[in-house]
């Protein structure tokens, strides 16, 4: 199993002209929906595998949890104060107060074993067992605190008749579904599975997932500026995509960032066909070095689909290629202008990959906001506005462009908050205008996180 990827070409998609140069085939220009679920769709899960619950945070369940054990496992106590008859204690006040004999101690842990008769009552701590025989457990501010004379309390208030105890069962029983495949692994999930008595996990594999980045002029940022020319630029997409696939629990591994020659990115592509994914970035438009898909072609590249109506990110393509016993390797061509190239990882590669990775979610969270100030796009396209989001849940939040929206301008995605979207049928959004934002944080402290509470 290990090792396979699970995902076939789509027979009900037709090629488009399986025959001839990849250049000279229509391009598709599917609307962005389609896109994602053709892509979400292809997509099938890695295989499973175990992993102690203290590696799992990140995983996706490849199997729904069953609880091992009810819980609570007694009723037991939500308060610290005395557990007693309420018959007991009806009418009481500061008055009149009910003094009870003080018959024993429940703690978590140290249960108290005996039977409560009428006139007695146990103290007992948050979590302690609720003994045999009381049926409601007075608050300690409540009482006396026994303060008058040891081993009999006085109870001051009766609010507490019948009250706070957490019933047998309340939080879960024993083989009920803790949680379902395809949920992502939280420390709140991690809570909940060691709390049901798992300390291992079926999760689904880690995808593999290689990064090829390709440009004559594109140098390592470790050697920039230094050891090469002045038309050389810093490959800036392949550590952002390092970077994202690292947030989603996958497995990165650039193969280098290579020149526009057809031998050298050849070598490349069938360097990286051991990974579950190929993801490469540039030389996918229709310009003289833009070699990516001759090169694809060569190897057997199936095509699903190329152009989306998105913008940023037009250049998206999305096919298979062959490989020689083994399953055909998924490929997702993202254009090279960062901009571009990081809207389209974040918008159609994450889900693609957290859905590999078995993630029943795949789509990031959205506020409602207000356009801080008028945008424009082109009809028929949807467009991603790169915003900072000012205000509150409370008072509402204001999204406003970072900047320039040009889709090579890096300062236009290194401090957005989100993406705000502009739908296909709108050519402007005035300011005040309601607009859904895509949150894009991926990390604790992202910058500008907004504070969802109001
Ligand atoms: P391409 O998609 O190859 O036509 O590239 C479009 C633009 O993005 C060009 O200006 C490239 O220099 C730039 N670009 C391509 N790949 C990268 C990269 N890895 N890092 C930074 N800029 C890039
Ligand atoms: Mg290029």
């Amino acid at each position: 199993m290990g090792g396979q990827l699970d995902v076939q070409p789509r027979p009900d998609i037709p090629l488009l002209n399986p025959m001839g140069d990849f250049e000279e085939r229509a391009a598709d220009w599917l609307p962005f929906a389609e896109a994602l679920t053709r892509l979400v769709e292809a997509a099938v899960p890695l295989p499973p595998e175990e992993v102690p619950l203290s590696e799992a945070r990140g995983r996706a369940l490849a199997e729904a949890v069953r609880s091992a054990v009810t819980l609570p496992r007694h009723p037991n106590s939500a308060m610290d104060g005395y557990a007693i008859q309420s018959d007991d204690v009806e009418g009481a006040d500061a008055h009149r107060p009910r003094e009870l004999k003080v018959v024993g101690r429940s703690s978590p842990g140290r249960p108290w074993n005996g039977t409560l008769e009428t006139g007695q009552a146990v103290r007992i701590m948050t979590g302690g067992p609720i003994p045999t025989g009381a049926d409601g457990v007075v608050r300690v501010e409540d009482t006396d605190r026994e303060e008058v004379a040891m081993g009999r309390v006085r109870v001051l208030n009766d609010r507490d008749r019948g009250r706070h105890i957490r019933p047998l069962g309340e939080d879960i029983r024993e083989g009920e579904v803790a949680l379902p495949a395809g949920h992502g692994i939280s420390s709140g999930s991690v809570a909940l599975l060691a709390g049901v008595g798992r300390t291992r996990v079926p999760v689904h594999r880690r995808a593999r997932v290689a990064i090829l980045s390709t440009g004559d002029e594109l140098v390592d940022p470790a050697t920039f500026p230094h050891e090469c020319g002045d038309a050389a630029i810093p490959d800036s997409n392949t550590p952002a995509l390092v970077a994202g696939l690292d947030a989603l629990g996958c497995r990165p591994h650039s193969l280098g960032t290579v020149p526009d020659q057809e031998a050298a990115l050849e070598q490349a592509i069938r360097s990286g066909l051991t990974s579950d994914v190929l993801i490469t970035v540039g030389g996918a438009s229709m310009g003289d070095a833009d070699l990516v898909k001759r090169v694809l072609d060569g190897l057997g590249f199936e095509l699903d689909f190329w152009r989306i109506r998105a913008r940023p990110g037009t250049p998206f393509g999305f096919g298979f290629l062959p490989r020689e016993g083994d399953r055909p390797q998924p490929v997702l061509g993202l254009p090279g202008n960062p901009v571009s190239a990081f809207v389209t990882f974040q918008l159609l590669v994450r889900p693609f990959i957290l859905r590999l990775m078995g993630h029943s979610q795949v789509s990031r969270p959205t506020v409602e906001a207000r356009m801080g100030t008028s945008v424009t796009s082109k009809g028929g396209f949807r467009q991603f506005i790169r915003v900072t989001l000012s205000g509150s849940a409370g008072e509402g939040w204001t999204a406003s462009p970072t900047g320039p929206q040009g889709s090579g301008l890096v300062s236009s995605i290194g401090r957005a908050d989100g993406l705000a979207v502009i739908p296909e049928s709108k050519e402007t959004l005035a300011p005040d205008d309601p607009v859904q934002v895509i949150l894009l944080g991926d990390g604790p402290g992202w910058p500008g996180e907004p504070c969802l509470a109001p």
